[in-house]
């Protein structure tokens, strides 16, 4: 049986190449479409398409960027049921939660076409007849973005829509595993916007991402993925003095005060906690009723399949580990297929892998704590420092928890994470740079002093 090829997109054109790879539906292992297999001279192709356009989208004045961007946003609303079918089929998220990656990386798009007008200049005058500094915003160039599978839109998404914004073009190199949806958003903006500004290259993470973030004419590589892979990219970057954002792994630590609402903390475990990374830290007094809560709805949680075979693999050794350390899991079983049970584990502590690790796999470690000091030492312990999460009623000492928390973005008592308006930032382990909000716009942007003297 047939089904449906996709081209790259370089320069306007859809591109067919001489090898392609199949994206197969994680569920049932069917094969559902096949995307070509750039090589790195077609990675530099589409860098020469980028910065070709670059020269006019600079130019285009920025109201009218935000226009095109405004265009662009509405068109994707348009296409948001087909391109979260296209998450759900080829990574295996659940369908409401893949409308809801489309429906807020829509919001971003909306959100950066309306920044599109604000960037500014200053002028400050030090004489007559214009003299003085002038200070102009300016794009980057031609940026890489290179993005990992489990968010595959919205990740592509935080870059695109803030770098257009501020006059870049782009290479979007999105994960193997999962790059029809995100092909999918630069077909959109392929045909919107002038040819060139958008380029998509689809293949193997390696060979690609080794020639972008060392081809000359990229300017800056911005890179949602691993620590592994965050490394090499920074090893082929630094040296040539690219621009570079890294955002990696978190490992999601909950603090549960003792007057914390037990539904809440049940309520961000379960949801953050199996979603992404979960190290709950509970005050002894909850533990038990946080526990019970969990039990309760772990019996009706459903799970898609692992989205990666390597996933897969994770989830059994960071088990073998947790029982190694005679820690209790409740759940976490092989279930046949990709399929994994979501796994409960209490006993766990600093030394057990799926405690000091981002796991990313559905495992949830519930850790009991006497000190408030000593459970804020545990967050801060691994070397991460993406999202955490604090769960109190008195608000001065919750706030005063939350400021102790180690990471670019703390939750108080509540789960959701991302507003377009405010930075998303990895502090420490977990990156350099920030994404969304006005730091993640003029993450894109270099500024020009305009001395006139004379
Ligand atoms: P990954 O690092 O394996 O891959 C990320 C991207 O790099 C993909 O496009 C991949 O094709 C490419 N790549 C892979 N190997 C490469 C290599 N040797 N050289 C160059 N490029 C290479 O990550 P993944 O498994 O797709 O995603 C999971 C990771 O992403 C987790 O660690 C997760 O925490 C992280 N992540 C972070 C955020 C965040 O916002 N900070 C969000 C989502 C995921």
């Amino acid at each position: 049986m047939s089904v449906p090829r996709h081209g790259l997109l370089i320069g306007g054109e859809v591109v067919e190449t001489e090898n392609w790879m199949d994206v197969d539906d994680p569920a049932t292992g069917e094969v559902i479409a096949q995307m070509a297999a750039a090589t790195p001279a077609d990675a530099l192709r589409a860098v020469a398409a980028a910065n070709a356009a670059l020269p006019g989208w600079r130019a285009t004045p920025p109201l009218a960027r935000g226009a095109l961007l405004a265009q662009l946003a509405r068109a994707l609303d348009e296409e948001a049921p087909r391109i979260a079918e296209l998450i759900h089929r080829e990574e295996g998220k659940p369908l409401g939660e893949a409308q809801a990656e489309v429906a807020r990386a829509n919001e971003v798009v909306h959100h950066f076409a309306a920044e599109a007008e604000r960037l500014w200049s200053s002028h400050l005058p030090a004489g007559p007849g214009g003299l003085g500094s002038t200070v102009r915003p300016d794009p980057v160039g031609v940026v890489a973005a290179i993005t990992p599978w489990n968010f595959p839109v919205a990740l592509v998404v935080w870059k695109l829509a803030p770098a257009l914004a501020a006059g870049c073009t782009l290479v979007v190199k999105p994960a193997q595993e999962a790059p029809m949806a995100a092909w999918a958003v630069c077909e959109v903006a392929q045909r919107i916007l002038p040819p060139g500004v958008v380029n998509c290259v689809t293949g193997e993470g390696p060979p690609l991402g080794e020639a972008l973030a060392t081809a000359d004419g990229v300017e800056k590589v911005a890179f949602t993925g691993s620590r592994r892979v965050a490394e090499l990219i920074a090893g082929w970057a630094a040296p040539r003095l690219k621009h570079l954002s890294l955002e990696l792994g978190g490992h999601g630590p909950l603090i549960a005060l003792p007057d914390a609402d037990v539904a809440t903390v049940v309520d961000v475990a379960m949801t953050q906690g199996y979603a992404n990374a979960g190290q709950v830290l509970v005050h002894r007094s909850l533990v038990a009723d946080v526990l019970d809560g969990m039990r309760a709805r772990l019996a009706g949680l459903t799970l898609g399949p692992m989205a990666t075979e390597r996933g897969l693999e994770r989830h059994r050794m960071l088990m073998e580990d947790a029982r190694g350390r005679a820690a209790k899991i409740e759940g976490g079983q092989d279930l046949g297929g990709r399929y994994v049970a979501p796994a409960l584990v209490t006993g766990a502590g600093p030394g057990t892998k799926l405690v000091d690790e981002e796991p990313f796999t559905p495992v949830v470690a519930v850790m009991a704590y006497d000190e408030v000091a000593d459970a804020v030492k545990e967050a801060n312990r691994p070397d991460y420092g993406l999202v955490g999460y604090v769960c109190g009623q008195d608000m001065r000492r919750t706030m005063d928890v939350a400021q102790a928390v180690e990471c670019g973005t703390v939750v108080v008592n509540g789960w959701r994470v991302v507003v377009p308006y405010a930075p998303y930032a990895g502090w420490r382990g977990s990156g350099v740079g920030a994404e969304l909000g006005r730091p993640g716009l003029e993450a894109f942007i270099r500024w020009q002093h305009l001395r006139v003297l004379a």
